[in-house]
């Protein structure tokens, strides 16, 4: 459902979030987190460690020999009778798809979940040119039905309860739903069947595309992604170009990684290989078979050395469950449909520093991230890389942080490297800060600077704090005063 942003505001998001969010949140993703230990545990955390470098390895080498595997990919799904288009940015991956769309006519399209086309903004696009398209994912279901995006890459719906789905379906879809998960299950069951056979064109994302095959893999965990890729007479498969892996025994690595760290399962219910439309009578399946490589900024990511580990992501959520922010305010708040941590490393690229400039600021830089991650990426590493771009800007990008933060930022390093200037600037602030200190504590600011005291007092600055630290680390030295300022 999502368009693609023309600017977020983290900040003013995060004010929107409704109260019982973080609950619902935690919830689902402790269960999450749980269901992931125990599988890690149960496969050795020393194996563990020995497949996450291999992941991050595989995923390394794939994307710095991306020409090389696409084009690969590029002849194995043209030979088995498929027909591969490239598009550079959302707006050609959209125009793409809106062409086959058109020159079969299609009225009803079925999608399964996919992030690529979220990220693309493709349903009001298809909505726009008058096709109907109904996500087929149960949790896309849901959330389609409400009208927004996804709260999660994995479990798009998870923050809602059962009685909330109930309530949804009973006034869209006119059903009298009991708030069970089974019985809502069978109800969007029953009323997706009915689609998936009159749908005139299955759209599909893919976590890996097997570059020496061909071979589009999907991995899910309802039968809706088998059903979308196989029911109607056309299918499209929209397909990051940082999916690509070279070989089976590649996605065998990955395949490990991404089922444990995502659900907590050691292989998804379903995972479905696609290798062009079918070669002979005897085998069933769309007479036709699209397949989209989306660039759409990741050749830029790819460019930058500090940033091009992004691309190693299979989309696992894991980042996302662990995340402390992430936790807090769920994923609206990063106005993407990628969210959490990942989400933050794509949106701020794809998008650049003006739409999402305050996406890396968004995370405590805790580091449990990286630690979580399956396949190894330096989350962090990569945002503070992304936050001095969005303070100092660089070659192909302007600054876009304010000018109080950048001066703010640029008088703080000058201080900070010169004894005189350190000095002079203690003594300055004691003086600025003077009208607003209370018992050491600063419980309010003045704007720009009340962002931290919207929510908690600051410690006053200390007249000097080189004094201040040496009075605490001394023999004779007060350990453990939380006052600076006293
Ligand atoms: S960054 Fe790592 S943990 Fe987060 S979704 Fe991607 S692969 Fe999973």
């Amino acid at each position: 459902m999502s368009q693609v942003p023309t600017m977020i505001d983290f900040r003013r998001n995060t004010q929107q979030v409704p109260s019982r969010m973080p609950l619902a949140v935690q919830k689902a993703t402790s269960k999450f987190l749980g269901n992931r230990a125990a599988v890690v545990d149960a496969f050795g955390n020393e194996q563990w460690q020995v497949l996450r470098q291999a992941g991050h390895d595989i995923r390394l080498h794939a994307i710095t020999h991306i020409e090389h595997y696409l084009e690969m990919a590029e002849h194995a799904v043209t030979r088995a009778g498929g027909h591969v288009h490239w598009a550079r940015d959302a707006a050609e991956a959209r125009r793409i798809l809106l062409d086959i769309a058109s020159r079969h006519r299609v009225k009803l399209a079925v999608k399964g979940k996919s992030m690529a086309t979220e990220e693309i903004g493709l349903n009001p696009a298809l909505e726009e040119a008058g096709i109907r398209v109904l996500e087929t994912d149960l949790g896309e279901y849901i959330v389609q039905l409400k009208g927004v995006g996804p709260a999660h890459i994995v479990v798009p719906a998870f923050h809602l309860s059962k009685e909330e789905i109930a309530n949804l379906f009973h006034e869209k879809l006119g059903v009298d739903a009991p708030a069970e998960a089974e019985k809502l299950t069978q109800i969007a069951r029953m009323k997706l069947r009915e689609e998936f056979l009159s749908a005139d064109l299955g759209i599909s994302g893919g976590n890996f595309l097997v570059a020496d095959t061909g071979t589009v893999v999907t991995v899910t965990n309802e039968g809706n992604g088998r059903m979308c890729t196989t029911v109607p007479p056309v299918h499209v498969a929209v397909v990051g170009i940082d999916k690509v892996v070279p070989d089976w025994e590649s996605l065998t690595v990955l395949l490990k990684l991404l089922a444990r760290s995502a659900t907590g399962q050691k292989l998804s219910c379903y995972t479905q290989f696609i290798s062009g439309p079918p070669r002979s009578p005897a085998e069933t399946g769309p007479a036709e078979m699209h397949l989209i490589l989306l660039d759409n900024g990741r050749s830029r990511i790819l460019k930058t050395p500090e940033c091009r580990e992004t691309l190693l992501c299979i989309r696992c959520g894991a980042c996302l469950n662990i995340c402390p922010v992430y936790n807090h305010v769920g994923g609206y708040a990063y106005g993407y449909p990628i969210s959490g941590p990942t989400g933050v490393l794509f949106a701020s690229q794809i998008l650049g520093p003006t739409v999402a400039g305050a996406l890396p600021f968004a995370s405590t830089l805790c580091g449990a991230c990286n630690e979580i991650c399956p396949v190894k990426i330096p989350i962090t590493r990569i945002l503070l890389h992304l936050r001095r771009r969005v303070v100092e800007g660089d070659e192909s990008e302007q600054a876009a942080a304010p000018v109080y933060l950048r001066v703010g930022a640029w008088a703080g390093a000058a201080a900070l490297g010169s004894t005189g200037l350190y000095r002079m600037g203690s003594e300055l602030l004691k003086r600025l800060q003077a009208p607003f200190v209370r018992g050491g504590w600063m419980a309010r600011l003045p704007a720009p600077l009340n962002r931290w005291t919207m929510s908690r007092p600051f410690p006053a600055f200390a007249a000097d704090f080189r004094r201040w630290w040496r009075s605490r680390t001394t023999a004779g030295g007060k350990r453990g005063t939380s006052e600076p300022g006293a």
